[in-house]
């Protein structure tokens, strides 16, 4: 019996149990990895009691695969949602979802901030099929409600979002879909359910690219939708249309990676909330983003609905153009030069050098992408390295 259905446990036993049989095939103490490309019947009545669904069980692997349905179990009972559906990446699940849920004529509205890439989908593609892409100021929800029309069928955010780190005020943001009748998504990759649960706010879908905190190891690209599961059945259906669906081998190093998603987030957390107050007292630093301080924007609301603040943060050097900032960013010897984040190594960057290179200058500041602009993803070492490192990158 899987672990959710019994008791509601805590989020560490969660991660180790939640989704996976009591004693398990082979009685390995692990899931087996079943590297299966097809499922074989026994006889031709198995195949019509499969058709008419008198039995659940594997078809055709673009379907889904054992390793998958553990990882499912598990993602929904993390993020406290009937079900999820696992996809390839990050990114083929928002594919997923704005094509199983918008159709010619039918409407998105986005807050502006936001992972470059869902913009560029939604904005450059979804519109050559006729889908309507709106964007609004984030956190603006008089904006937001005011975007909507009658045409409108999905609204999305992303909290904290990417790279600002502002946070979405989730019971508003639900409000407003409800009140319009129109449903809402929110990609919380930066938050993942240790720090919030969206669903828990009236939110229908959450998102998440696992690649980052869920899987947690820099080693696998992955992404999760999770919400009721008479709201995903559409989205399943076209993912097995799609084809992005994950190898049974990449599952298992995602339930593996899940295992220690409790500790590692603890200390992402403890980290990010050290190294900003650390940046914020250093006079070569003229801004940071991070939600855990008192100084941040949406600090109150992150507050008030977050548990803690990831390991994500954005900061600004004083006086610097784009040539010293790299600078600091070359001088760093622990995090190591790269895009992603929410993995155990640290990570860090210019955002300008390494998304918005191509873009042009006017576009690139309109969305708040400075010269001067760091983001670190840090990792899970020990804080008082990672703050050294910093101060002699920042000084050198
Ligand atoms: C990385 C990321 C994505 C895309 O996920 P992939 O797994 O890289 O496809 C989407 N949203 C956010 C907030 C991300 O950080």
């Amino acid at each position: 019996m899987a672990l959710e259905s019994k008791k509601n446990y805590g989020i560490s036993t969660t991660s180790v149990h939640g989704g996976e049989a009591h004693q398990k095939a082979l009685d390995s103490i692990t899931d087996p990895i079943v590297m299966a490309s097809t499922y074989t019947f026994s006889d031709t009545q198995s195949v019509i009691d499969y058709i008419e669904q008198k039995q659940k069980r594997g078809e055709y692997g673009r379907y889904g695969n054992p390793n998958e349905a553990v990882v499912e179990r598990k993602l929904a009972a993390l993020e406290g949602g009937e079900d999820a559906v696992l996809f390839s990446s990050g990114m083929s699940a928002i594919v997923g979802v704005i094509m199983s849920k918008l159709s010619a004529g039918d409407e998105v509205v986005f807050f502006d901030e936001c992972y470059h890439r869902s913009r560029e989908f939604c904005s450059k593609h979804m519109s050559r099929f006729g889908v309507v892409t709106r964007q609004v100021e984030a956190c603006n929800y008089e904006a937001m409600e005011a975007a909507i029309t009658p045409n409108t069928k999905l609204l999305v955010s992303e909290s904290p979002t990417n790279p600002h780190l502002s946070v979405v005020d989730l019971n508003r943001f639900a409000e407003i879909g409800r009140r319009n009748n129109v449903e809402t998504l929110i990609d919380a990759t930066l938050a993942t359910p240790y720090n919030v649960k969206p669903l828990d706010f009236g939110v229908d879908y959450v998102l998440h690219s696992a690649t980052k905190y869920l899987a947690g190891h820099n080693d696998l690209l992955a992404g999760v939708i999770v919400g009721r599961e008479s709201k995903l059945s559409d989205i399943r259906y076209l993912r097995g249309i799609l084809g992005s669906i994950n190898s049974a081998h990449n599952c298992y190093l995602l339930q593996r990676g899940l295992k220690t998603f409790d500790v590692r987030m603890q200390r992402h957390n403890a980290n990010g909330q050290a190294v900003a107050e650390f940046l914020e007292s250093h006079a070569r630093v003229s801004k940071v983003y991070y939600p855990g301080l008192a100084s941040h924007d949406y600090h109150e609301i992150a507050a008030r609905q977050m548990r803690g603040y990831g390991g994500l943060i954005t900061f600004e050097l004083a006086d610097a153009d784009w040539r010293e900032t790299a600078n600091v960013v070359d001088r760093c010897q622990i995090p190591k030069i790269g895009p992603s984040l929410g993995g155990v190594e640290s990570l860090i960057e210019q955002p300008l050098v390494m998304s918005y290179y191509e873009l042009p200058e006017d576009e690139r500041l309109s969305y708040g992408i400075r010269d001067n602009m760091i983001r670190m993803a840090i990792g899970i070492e020990d804080t008082d390295d990672i703050i050294l490192d910093l101060k002699q990158a920042l000084e050198g």
